[in-house]
């Protein structure tokens, strides 16, 4: 291994983290808190990301920190494939840079809150949250095999 190729390395990682640097950010910051108020369940380091699986119903991918869990939320349902889903997310990340939270972190957050707001009415998780962008495409992403309402 030559100097010039680790110095090249040395900068791909730095590029790396600075693109995604806004995300990565509030992601170490959740990271603390979820360590702080006991909310951590298990960190492992796979596929150039930290993914932290959480005790509660929460989950959000934040650049370099996945969070995932398998406990249904009572608004949407969180399921079997919410790690590869919030995978998905950190692809988007990675692709869009510091765009994400614009890009997807808002339309994803417009969707819980549509999600919050049926639940007061129908007292049922929203079917459809997966459907739309950007958690379809997180989806496809990740590869996660969620059979969609019109194929049931
Ligand atoms: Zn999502």
């Amino acid at each position: 291994m030559s100097v010039l190729s680790v110095v090249a390395g040395i900068a791909r990682g730095a590029a790396g983290i600075a693109w995604e640097a806004p995300q990565s950010t509030l992601g170490a910051v959740n990271f603390a808190i979820e360590l702080a108020r006991g909310g951590v369940s298990r960190v492992t380091r796979e596929r150039g990301r930290i993914f932290v699986e959480l005790r509660g119903s929460r989950a959000i991918s934040l650049g370099h920190f996945v969070f995932w869990s398998t406990v249904d939320a009572p608004i949407v349902r969180v399921g079997p494939y919410n790690k590869e889903h919030e995978y998905g997310h950190a692809l988007q990340s990675r692709m869009l840079g510091p765009i994400y939270l614009a890009v997807v972190g808002v339309p994803s957050t417009i969707r819980v809150m549509y999600a919050a707001a049926q639940y007061l009415v129908t007292k049922k998780p929203w079917d459809g949250y997966y459907e739309g962008f950007p958690e379809s495409w997180a989806d496809r992403l990740g590869g996660v095999p969620r059979r969609s309402r019109a194929a049931r």
